[in-house]
C-alpha cells in the first residue's frame, strides 16, 4: 500500500503548494483556488506518469515478452515482476507438455505396429509412419480427413462401420503387397485407436516352415520307400547271393543317406539354437584345413587334383566344429560336383583391410547364374538327381551360409557353367589374427583356378 500512501502524500504536497502560491498572489480569497489548481496539477502529473509506466509495460505484454519485463518500483514494478513470473510459470508449463507430447509421439512412432487415432466422426486425428505405410496415408496431408475416404477396403469400412471390435480382422493391403491385420480400440468421447500389424513376414515365415517341414518329409520318405521296397523283395523274392550283396549295398546307401539328412538337420538346429560364437577362441586356419583334406582326399579316391594352401599360423576367431563344417561342405561339393579328373584348390589370403578369405575353387560343371541366389535355401538343388546320387542332402551351403553370418562374415559365390566355381568364405577383420605374418600372408594357389 506504500505505493498509494506516496501518491496521496504527493497529491496533499501539491494541494498546499497550489494554496500557498493562491495566498501570497492573490490573499486568502486566492487561496482555495491556488489549492483546488494545485492538487489538479499534482494529480494529472502522477496520473500521466502513472499513464507511461503503464504503457511500457503494455508494450512488452504485447510483444512476443522476449527479454526481461521492464524493470519499475512500486505499484508498475511489483505489477511487472509478478506477471512476468506467472508468464514464465506458464511457458515452463507448457514446455514440459510439449516435451511429454514429443515424447509420447515418439513412442507411438517406435511402435512395430500401425498406430491411426480416429476422432468421433471417424477423421483422422493422427497416424504413425508405419500405419501410414500400411494404410497408404500422408500424415501431413490426411489429417482431419475422413478414414472410409482413404481406406476404402470393404472389409475395413464394414469392421468400422459395424462397431464391434471384439476381434481383429484380416485383409489385404491397401498397395496389395500382403495382409494387414487391424484391431480396433475406443478411447476418450467414442474416439477410436486403430492398431494395424503387417502379417506378410509372417505369413511368408509360416509359408517357409510349411515348406521346410513337407520338405524334410519328403526327403526321408524317399530312402524309406526305397529301403521298405528292398526289404519287401528280400522277403518275397528268391535273391542269388550277387544279388542280395547288390540290394544291400543300395540299402546301405539309403541309409547312409537318411544319416546324413538327419545329422545335417541336427546341425542347422544347433546352430540356430545356440549363441553367436565368442571371438576370444582361435581356431588355426591350417588345422582346420588338415581335418577337411583327410575327408576330401578320401571323398575323391584320387581321382581329383586336389591342393590345400599353407595358412601359416593365420587364425579365425570361432568355434572349430563350425568352422570345420562349414569348410568341408564347400570342398565336399567341390570334389562331387567336379568330373574326375578335375582341380580341387582350397586358398587362404588376408586381404589389405585384415579380413580373412578361404576360398575354394574347383575346375566342375559350375553353377548357371540363375541359380546362384537360391543356392543356400534349405533343398534347393541345381540338378537334384546328381546331389542325391553324390550323398548330397540340400543342406549342406544353408549350413555354411548360417556359419559364416554367425561369425560376422560374407560367403561369395561365383561360378560359370562349364568352367567351374569358387566360393569364398570372407571373416571380418576383427575375427583375424595371424602370428607369422609372412607365411600367411602366402597366396592361394586358387588364383590360377579363379574365373576370369
Ligand atoms: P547338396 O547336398 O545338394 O550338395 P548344397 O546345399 O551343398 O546341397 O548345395 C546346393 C546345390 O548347389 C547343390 O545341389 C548343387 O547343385 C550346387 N552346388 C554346390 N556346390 C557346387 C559346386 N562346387 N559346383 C557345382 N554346383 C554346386
Amino acid at each position: 500500500m506504500s505505493w498509494l500512501l506516496s501518491r496521496f502524500v504527493a497529491g496533499l504536497l501539491a494541494v498546499v503548494a497550489g494554496g500557498l502560491a493562491g495566498l501570497v498572489i492573490g490573499g486568502e480569497r486566492s487561496a482555495f483556488v491556488g489549492a483546488l489548481l494545485g492538487g489538479l496539477f499534482g494529480f494529472s502529473a502522477l496520473l500521466i506518469h502513472d499513464f507511461l509506466r503503464g504503457l511500457r509495460l503494455m508494450r512488452w505484454l504485447r510483444g512476443s515478452h522476449e527479454g526481461m519485463a521492464p524493470r519499475d518500483t512500486g505499484f508498475w514494478g511489483e505489477m511487472a515482476y509478478r506477471v512476468e513470473r506467472s508468464l514464465r510459470g506458464l511457458e515452463r508449463a507448457a514446455e514440459v507438455e510439449r516435451m511429454r507430447l514429443a515424447q509420447f509421439v515418439s513412442a507411438m512412432e517406435a511402435s512395430p505396429n500401425g498406430v491411426l487415432l480416429l476422432d468421433a466422426s471417424d477423421q483422422i486425428e493422427w497416424c504413425n509412419a508405419r500405419a501410414a505405410d500400411h494404410f497408404g496415408l500422408d500424415p501431413q496431408r490426411d489429417r482431419r480427413q475422413r478414414v472410409t475416404n482413404l481406406i476404402r477396403s470393404p472389409a475395413f469400412v464394414d469392421y468400422l462401420q459395424e462397431g464391434n471390435f471384439d476381434e481383429p480382422i484380416t485383409f489385404s493391403e491397401p498397395r496389395g503387397r500382403g495382409s494387414l491385420q487391424v484391431l480396433i480400440r475406443r478411447y476418450g468421447t467414442d474416439s477410436k485407436l486403430v492398431l494395424s500389424q503387417d502379417l506378410t513376414e509372417r505369413e511368408r515365415s509360416e509359408a517357409m516352415r510349411r515348406d521346410f517341414v513337407a520338405n524334410v518329409s519328403h526327403e526321408i520318405r524317399t530312402p524309406l520307400t526305397v529301403l521298405s521296397g528292398f526289404l519287401e523283395t528280400m522277403r518275397n523274392l528268391p535273391l542269388t547271393e550277387v544279388e542280395q550283396r547288390r540290394v544291400i549295398t543300395l540299402m546301405t546307401q539309403q541309409a547312409e543317406r537318411m544319416a546324413n539328412l538327419v545329422s545335417d538337420l541336427l546341425t542347422l538346429a544347433q546352430l540356430e539354437g545356440s549363441p553367436r560364437p565368442t571371438a576370444d577362441k582361435w581356431v588355426r586356419v591350417a588345422s582346420l584345413f588338415a581335418q577337411v583334406e583327410t575327408e576330401a582326399r578320401a571323398l575323391s579316391a584320387g581321382r581329383h587334383t586336389i591342393a590345400f594352401a599353407d595358412a601359416g599360423e593365420a587364425q579365425i576367431a570361432g568355434t572349430e566344429t563350425e568352422l570345420q563344417s562349414a569348410i568341408a561342405n564347400l570342398v565336399n561339393n567341390a570334389v562331387r560336383y567336379t568330373p574326375d579328373g578335375g582341380y580341387v584348390d582350397v586358398g587362404w589370403r588376408i586381404a589389405d583391410n585384415g579380413s580373412g578369405e578361404i576360398a575354394v575353387a574347383d575346375t566342375g560343371r559350375g553353377i548357371a547364374r540363375e541359380h546362384l541366389s537360391r543356392l543356400t535355401e534349405r533343398f534347393y538343388r541345381v540338378d537334384t538327381s546328381r546331389s542325391r546320387e553324390s550323398g548330397g542332402t540340400g543342406l549342406g551351403l544353408a549350413i555354411v551360409k548360417h556359419v559364416i553370418q554367425r561369425h560376422g562374415g560374407e560367403l561369395d559365390i561365383e561360378s560359370e557353367v562349364g568352367k567351374g566355381s569358387v566360393f569364398r568364405l570372407v571373416f571380418p577383420a576383427a575375427r583375424v589374427r595371424c602370428l607369422n605374418v609372412s607365411v600367411a600372408v602366402t597366396a592361394s594357389e586358387s588364383a590360377e583356378l579363379s574365373l576370369r
